[in-house]
């Protein structure tokens, strides 16, 4: 059975320890998804994504280049240093496959495609789809879509292993679609607005948030198959460009970063 071992309940004990650590700082200031009823504690979610991270990693095609993890990691961290997860740990991971995609799951864990780095022009439109997908995670949206699927008792009993069916049925949707769950209109506008404020308080232009997304609704009629699954699971339509947008405009982006050579040094490794 799932976790029943003294090594992995050890090694769970230390991460509850250290979350729980880590929120007490966190929930002073929970902000985010206000009105918005989750019951799946953080040390649940938490623990879920370790065990989630566990098996994904046996069942995705993942990179190991440690210098493009490490660039990675160092974006994903400068933007979640911005959210009010920021004491928690965050891990980003790189799945090799063409298809441009990227998905955060429970526990702060998010994974970009190698499809997305090549199909990312630039450092701002790469960390336009990290910040949303990080925004998902800080509004915790997809403990949120689980509850309303399953029931809080069957969440909440996923790491204790006392729900192996779902925990297999959760675990191969991510693995089969590139995402846990699909998002509503208003979880979708809700990630765009925080990620454009963490993009520009951590220095990157959110323009390119607009500009990304721009150019997956061009490759959706000029190449439908390597946005499937981001358009499955991600409605993206003309008005949430022009809310980014907007929302844009009202910042002094002049010494916002749209390049830098980490980010064409990433596409030389692992991009097209
Ligand atoms: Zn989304």
């Amino acid at each position: 059975m799932r976790n029943r071992n003294p090594k992995a309940i050890a090694a769970l004990a230390a991460t509850a320890l250290a979350v729980a650590l880590a929120l007490t700082a966190a929930c002073t200031s929970s902000g985010v998804n206000q009105g918005q009823l989750n019951l799946v504690s953080l040390e649940q979610e938490w623990q879920l994504g370790q065990q989630l991270e566990r098996d994904l990693a046996k069942q995705l095609r993942l990179v190991n280049d440690r210098s493009a993890l490490a660039y990675v990691n160092q974006v994903g961290q400068r933007i979640v240093s911005q959210t009010e997860m920021r004491n928690l740990p965050w891990k980003f991971h790189i799945v090799a496959d063409k298809e441009i995609n990227a998905f955060n799951i429970p526990g702060g864990h998010v994974y970009v495609n190698t499809g997305l780095i090549g199909a990312a022009d630039n450092v701002a439109e790469f960390t336009g789809v990290l910040a949303h997908e990080i925004s998902h995670g800080v509004s915790r949206h997809g403990t949120e879509q689980l509850t309303r699927s399953y029931g809080l008792s069957i969440v909440a009993g996923l790491v204790l292993g006392e729900n192996p069916a779902v925990y297999q049925q959760i675990l191969a949707q991510i693995v089969g679609t590139g995402t846990l769950a699909k998002f509503s209109r208003s979880a979708e506008s809700e990630a765009d607005r925080l990620g454009v404020a963490y993009m520009a308080r951590a220095g990157y232009d959110p323009i390119g948030m607009a500009t990304m997304f721009e150019e997956l609704l061009q490759r959706r009629r000029s190449q439908p198959g390597a946005v499937a699954q981001f358009f499955a699971t991600h409605p993206l339509t003309e008005d949430r460009i022009r809310a980014v947008r907007a929302q844009a405009a009202q910042i002094d982006r002049s010494r916002l970063a749209s390049r830098d050579s980490g980010y064409q040094n990433l596409r030389q490794r692992v991009g097209p």
